[in-house]
């Protein structure tokens, strides 16, 4: 607790203004009350739409009571970081479908192209908490950003970052959904911001655009349909009914964000960090499907792609691989070709994706090689 009594409405306001300069587009405050939060989380965690993030249930109901887990929690600072690349054009959405739509290209989430946002956002979150440290005197403080114990969208929406959309995603009036989310839990009796309403209205257009009808219903996500989870919390195989409606979507999905009239509104990053490394914004399946695992974990250094490592990466590129299966423009040869290069992978897991893949293949690679 603080050891100086300190001017909090005049803080609060200092805060936003740190935050800001930390490349922080929003930074707001709300209380650590979620009890309205809890009976959503346990009907989600019993429906099992959590499905192999044990994390989720694992926390059980602290994930809810911010004041369980850090003793002393009586405020949450949370705060907004957009993260389009810096030089992304306005057309972004429709340039973003037209590589879903080519049959060879790989598409990774927006997102997830650049540096890690875990590191980028902890760093700046931590250097805002020792300002406000280094202003009252002794803070009690801990600092979170995609953190599997904390509720943090129920906690941004109570801080009137945003609302939940259908999709589950924090939306904003502002930015619509191309942001990450960080916050600090302080023991600190900061005053409040109030809640923003929700403005979806009779828009279902994320419902819709799902491509595995993973949206079950306004704000009801079963997680285990969802290609991000597929792509990137699942370890084992994808379910085979699942794979063809992953398309080529290796990492992560924008879909449901991309339907979003919202994200008309979306904004560019403050820092280079998101930019896109790699050439991952326009990058194609066998060339990512030919990197070794040495190569993977270089060029993915600093990444969040590297947390998933080379094996479901290939994993991911196989299912991306088979789905050119019958699309116009698809080389057919030259995918096969790198299939075949991967089918005897020392991983059971990689050989089982490649050998789907093929199979998806094999009725235009029997008429390649009867024409050869
Ligand atoms: S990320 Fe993709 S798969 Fe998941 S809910 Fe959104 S549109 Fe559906
Ligand atoms: S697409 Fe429509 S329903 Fe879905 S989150 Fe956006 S505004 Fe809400």
């Amino acid at each position: 607790m603080s050891t100086t009594t300190p001017d909090l409405p005049e803080l609060a306001r200092a805060i936003k203004a740190w935050g800001r300069e930390l490349g922080f587009a929003d930074v707001r405050i709300a209380d650590v009350d979620l009890a309205h939060a809890e009976a959503g989380l346990q009907a989600w965690l019993d429906a099992g739409y959590h499905g192999e993030m044990d994390y989720m249930a694992s926390h059980g109901m602290k994930r809810a009571r911010p004041g369980e887990l850090v003793p002393g929690t009586v405020r949450a600072i949370v705060a907004r970081m957009d993260y389009l690349p810096m030089g992304r054009e306005e057309g972004w959405r429709e340039q973003e479908r037209t590589r879903q739509s080519d049959p060879g290209a790989a598409v990774v989430s927006v997102y997830a192209r650049g540096r890690d946002y875990h590191k980028v956002l902890r760093n700046r979150l931590q250097a805002l908490a020792e300002k406000v440290k280094a202003a009252v005197g002794e803070l009690g403080y801990r600092v979170f950003t995609d953190s599997a114990p904390v509720m943090e969208l129920p906690l941004a929406e109570k801080a009137g970052l945003g609302w939940r959309g259908k999709h589950t995603l924090l939306l904003s009036r502002d930015a619509g959904s191309t942001f990450f989310i960080g916050e600090i839990l302080v023991d600190l009796p900061l005053p409040v911001d109030p809640p923003t309403g929700a403005h979806c209205g009779a828009c279902s257009a994320c419902i819709v655009a799902c491509p595995t009808q993973a949206i079950l219903g306004p704000g009801r996500l079963d997680a285990r349909r969802c290609i991000s989870y597929l792509t990137i919390e699942l370890k084992g195989s994808i379910p085979e009914e699942l794979r063809p409606l992953i398309g080529n979507r290796i990492y992560g999905c924008d879909d449901c964000q991309l339907a979003c009239p919202w994200n008309k509104f979306a904004q560019r990053a403050s820092v280079p960090d998101f930019d896109e490394r790699n050439g991952l914004g326009e990058a194609g399946m066998i060339a990512l499907f030919a990197w070794d695992e040495e190569e993977f974990n270089r060029r993915m250094e600093g990444s969040p792609i590297r947390r998933i490592g080379h094996e479901r990466w290939l994993r991911n590129l196989a299912v991306g691989l088979g789905n050119a299966a019958g699309e116009e423009g698809a080389d057919v040869a030259a995918i096969v070709a790198a299939l075949r290069k991967r089918a005897a992978h020392p991983s059971s897991l990689v050989r089982e994706h490649v050998g789907w893949a093929l199979a998806r293949h094999g009725a235009s690679l029997d008429a390649l090689e009867a024409q050869g």
